[in-house]
């Protein structure tokens, strides 16, 4: 297992829609524990693909009690309105407020190919759709106003350059 470098805004890789995982071997497992690892040592909740540098549809997640790996993820109901505080591992986990669905329903693939179905809520549920949001190139950035995304970019770089 090893810790992955984690891509940052904005490099263009975090923009890329990811192709679909087709092969489910040892490779990929080990793709997995490589990001749960990484995830973990940066004290993050959700980790995708695209934020360790491949466009792939994939993340693995760790929250509120909910560990998966989700290969080809995609969000097939979601219901009511949660408003809370989103960062990313990718944006210098600068916080900003973000509107979601409160109860959404993940179907996607585990580590061996395996279809599941996983409902969530809350922090839980804001994690699937951020996760699933990378797979296809999105960041919660663009889920925010103009105004609010420039200030969260502005004061990522201006913490980067402090590092
Ligand atoms: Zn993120």
């Amino acid at each position: 297992m090893a810790i992955r470098k984690i891509t940052e805004y904005p490099e263009e890789v975090l923009a890329e829609v990811g192709k679909s995982v087709t092969v489910f071997d040892e490779e990929l497992e080990n793709l997995c524990a490589d990001m749960f690892e990484t995830m973990y040592d940066a004290e993050g909740v959700g980790l995708a693909a695209q934020q360790i540098g491949l466009a792939l549809r994939l993340f693995v997640m760790d929250c509120e009690g909910i560990k998966l790996v989700a290969a080809n993820p995609e969000i097939i109901h979601t219901e009511g309105e949660q408003s809370g505080q989103e960062g990313c591992l990718s944006v210098g986990k600068v916080p900003a407020i973000v509107v979601r669905a409160n109860k959404v329903t993940l179907k996607a693939q585990n580590a061996k190919g395996e279809w599941f179905e996983q409902a969530a809520e809350g922090l839980a549920a804001r994690c699937f759709l951020h996760e699933t949001d990378h797979c296809d190139g999105k960041l919660f950035i663009d889920h925010l106003p103009k105004l609010r995304r420039e200030m969260v970019v502005k004061r990522f770089m201006k913490e980067k350059k402090w590092k």
